[in-house]
């Protein structure tokens, strides 16, 4: 009886090549841009105790609710899978002392887990490269972090499938003030809504405007909005941003419905949102959560910050049409029996050393030589290099090109790194990858 295979979790994906080229320059993409403004990198643990997510994202919302991948360890302490980057991000800060008297600019990327209804666009695992800065609190910086998430797009070839929707949620106080109203005005609906905003209307009611219900269009049109209620300072805050993009010519849509699917944001906040993905429309979002850091029991620090979806990034660059053309190999070796071999894998194992750089495959498994120019040529290798049986005798090489119409050459085993080094050189002014 065979074995029984074992499939991956629902909704966490593996990314296999090709697709890993694509992935990986993403990252990089997102890595130099962020080394470019002064980040630098944080690595924080994926597991974190239960109670920092739930004392930052906020009880009633939708991630500790029900997304959240929680379990018990040996020592019955809650943990959980990290469902967003901030509250670890925040959280190290803190441990590290990184917050006094000082600004903080970094950057991470990494896997993050909540348990949602998988679709396209949407998984358990997912991936977000994010930034976080701490000890800013005006809108200068607000400006220049929406510039880099713009950078970051625009490089990746995604200016025109995105949009950037900007809103200000106020100091917590003209929050609360909102809040109130917002209730009195849906209860005086309230037979209008949905199951979901009724509960809401209790516990979150700002999350009604985020509702996707058609049926309540209408209804949140209507409501009062946000940034009617704005404290004095939170409105110049908003208003000197928006001078400053203006300035800079970056084109955004005041949305007064962006409220953000956790509690811990004040004033800015913003989403670059796409059309092409149905309902998994935001690829970027981020914003101000000034309170946080005292929160967690830091020194009142102001901070802002915004992550990346990954998945989504990818998806938009395939349906574009970017390829995920892989590495490019320089050479594939091609040997004539075992004695050949042996000398090859010397001579390659020199040529790492010798050649900056260099991408190699030698053949191993055997077969005859028309068998191993096949591989070479599905490899995608710009030229094979062969060993037989006379090259052997003779101390030479066979250099065949695979990919250019020119003549096959024969050069002596002594010349080969010093060959590799002009060819290499060639290839990679014609191609940078
Ligand atoms: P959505 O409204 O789509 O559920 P969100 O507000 O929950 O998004 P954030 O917590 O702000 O998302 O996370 C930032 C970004 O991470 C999102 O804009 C999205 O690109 C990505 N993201 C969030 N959840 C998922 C997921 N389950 N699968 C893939 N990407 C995700
Ligand atoms: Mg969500």
């Amino acid at each position: 009886m065979s074995n029984p295979v074992i499939q991956a979790v629902r909704g966490m994906n593996d990314i296999i090549p090709p697709d890993t080229h694509l992935w990986r320059h993403v990252e990089r993409v997102f890595r130099n841009i962020a080394h470019g403004y002064g980040y630098q990198e944080i690595r924080f643990p994926i597991v974190e105790k239960t109670e920092l997510f739930k004392r930052t994202i906020g009880e009633d919302t939708e991630i500790v609710e029900k997304e959240m991948y929680t379990f018990d360890d040996k020592q019955d302490a809650s943990l959980t899978l990290r469902p967003e980057g901030t509250a670890g991000c925040v959280r190290a800060a803190i441990e590290h002392g990184h917050l006094y008297r000082q600004v903080q600019k970094l950057w991470y990327c990494g896997p993050f887990f909540r348990r949602e209804r998988p679709q396209k666009g949407r998984y358990r695992q997912f991936h977000q490269c994010g930034a976080e800065v701490f000890g800013l609190a005006g809108p200068d910086i607000d400006a220049e972090l929406i510039l880099f998430t713009a950078r970051v797009l625009n490089k990746l070839g995604l200016k025109k499938d995105v949009t950037l929707q900007l809103n200000s949620l106020g100091s917590k106080e003209s929050r609360a003030a909102y809040r109130k109203e917002l209730v009195r005005y849906f209860t005086k609906h309230k037979s209008a809504l949905d199951e979901d905003s009724v509960r809401r209307l209790a516990d979150n009611p700002l999350r009604i405007l985020d509702s996707k219900n058609p049926d309540l269009k209408d209804l949140i049109a209507k409501a009062p909005t946000l940034l009617d209620h704005l404290d004095n300072d939170s409105k110049t805050h908003f208003r000197r941003l928006r001078e400053y993009l203006d300035y800079t010519g970056l084109n955004y849509e005041v949305n007064t419905h962006l409220v953000r699917g956790l509690d811990y944001y004040t004033r800015t906040v913003f989403e670059w949102v796409t059309s092409k993905l149905g309902a998994q429309g935001t690829v970027c979002a981020g914003g101000r959560y000034d309170g946080l850091i005292e929160q967690l029991g830091g020194k009142d620090t102001p901070a802002l910050g915004f992550a990346m979806g990954l998945e989504r990034v990818v998806l938009l660059m395939q349906q574009q049409g970017q390829d995920s053309s892989g590495t490019i190999m320089h050479a594939y070796f091609i040997t004539d029996g075992d004695e050949a071999f042996q000398v090859a894998l010397r001579l390659t194992d020199k040529l790492r050393d010798q050649v900056a750089g260099i991408r190699i495959i030698l053949h191993c498994g055997g077969g005859n030589l028309s068998n191993q120019f096949k591989k070479a040529d599905k490899s995608g290798a710009h030229f094979a290099i062969v060993l037989g049986e006379n090259e052997l005798k003779t101390h030479t090489l066979t250099i065949k090109p695979l990919r250019e119409k020119i003549p096959q050459q024969t050069i002596h085993q002594m010349e080969i790194a010093e060959y590799l080094k002009l060819r290499i050189k060639e290839i990679m002014g014609k191609k940078v990858k």
